[in-house]
């Protein structure tokens, strides 16, 4: 038996699959008077893209091609950077200190948030001009800027025994933390932070650098002093911030994550998280996550960083690294990936599913 033929592919029906037989359809109810759909992504530029950071990327433009032709309403798409998640780390004083992407410096000369970008860029340009869906790119520094997500994250941080309950479920302590203005390295756990003040429109927040010693911001709407927040304190954040740009806009907001961030996730610190802050459900964005690559045996297709060396080596290196990718597949390759992963919102079966490195792999080798 060879198993990449069509005869063996299979869609088992699964959940969401039972009760709609298109993906717009899961929509309808929320499309109303909107006059427009805003898709968000984004991802920690640590690396160059590998297959999994590509498909997710893909499926954003795929569902908003999607959208764009069962609504006929104009879309956008905004990639949220996260040049925030950790570049350098040390330890000090017993304490994990960490340098964010956009202050770590790579080998050449620039951060290595700006490095890796370059090949995020491309995948962009490229996904835009085949879908004509325009993007832009809003870096962290520029998100924790904006007032709605200051405003949420004070109001956090109001609440944090509330809140810290289930978004550090372990050790309930919630990651508000800043770079030292002299060096730039965060106290990673905000095992230093304290709350020297706070009241209902502003908090003094101080942290302790290992070598400067004490340094301190002011959270409030308007301040612009820096803040970092690790992945659930900024998911809860940046939902309620995409609620309130949506109805400013009068745009439907439309997220797209890797499917790791299904499931309970989404269930106990995104929804949860915002309705807490006060949000209706019925506000929320409509979260979509794309299919999961998976290595033989199930386990999600990561990073290169975050598994061991040479882990994949029985792949093809063009699966592991987009520079890769594209000196072995060539654009042709990279337009078979893209006509299958757009295949996938105009078919639920196929959407709400995951497809395993094999897949590809045989898929390209065709
Ligand atoms: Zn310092």
């Amino acid at each position: 038996m060879t198993l990449n033929t069509h005869e063996n592919i299979f869609y088992p029906p699964v959940g969401i699959v039972h009760i709609t037989d298109t993906v717009g359809k899961l929509l309808e109810p929320h499309i109303a008077e909107k006059q427009g759909i805003h898709i968000n992504t984004s991802a920690q530029p640590n690396s160059n893209p590998h297959l999994g950071t590509v498909t997710t990327l893909m499926t954003a433009f795929a569902i908003g091609e999607y959208l764009r032709s069962y609504f006929n309403l104009p879309v956008r798409l905004t990639f949220d950077q996260l040049e925030n998640a950790p570049g350098e780390k040390q330890t000090a004083d017993g304490i994990e200190y960490q340098k964010s992407l956009g202050d770590t410096m790579g080998d050449r000369g620039i951060s290595l948030a700006n490095e890796y970008m370059k090949s995020f860029r491309w995948v962009f340009d490229f996904l835009s001009q085949l879908t004509d869906i325009p993007y832009k790119i809003c870096s962290y520094d520029d998100f924790q800027k904006k007032p709605a997500f200051r405003r949420n994250l004070l109001k956090i941080l109001q609440n944090k025994e509330q809140f810290s309950s289930f978004l550090s479920p372990t050790d309930k302590v919630i990651r508000f933390r800043f770079p030292c203005p002299k060096c730039r390295w965060v106290d990673k756990s905000s095992k230093t932070t304290r709350i020297l003040s706070f009241d209902e429109d502003h908090a003094v927040l101080s942290s302790r650098c290992f070598k400067h010693g004490e340094h301190q911001i002011i959270l409030s709407e308007k301040s612009s002093d820096f803040i970092d927040t690790n992945t659930p304190l900024r998911d809860v954040a940046k939902g309620a911030t995409l609620i309130e740009e949506g109805q400013h806009s009068n745009e439907l907001m439309v997220m797209c994550d890797g499917g790791d961030w299904a499931g309970v996730w989404n269930m106990q610190v995104f929804c949860n998280g915002i309705t807490r802050l006060g949000y209706p459900y019925e506000s929320l964005p409509f979260r979509f996550f794309s299919p999961i690559i998976t290595d033989w045996s199930g386990a999600k297709f990561s990073k290169s960083l975050y598994v061991k060396a040479h882990a994949y080596e029985y792949l093809p290196e063009g699966l592991i690294n987009f520079e890769k990718f594209i000196e072995f597949y060539g654009k042709s390759g990279f337009l078979q990936l893209w006509e299958e992963v757009r295949s996938w919102p105009e078919e639920p079966k196929k959407l709400f599913r995951n497809y395993s490195i094999d897949y590809f792999q045989l898929m390209l080798q065709k």
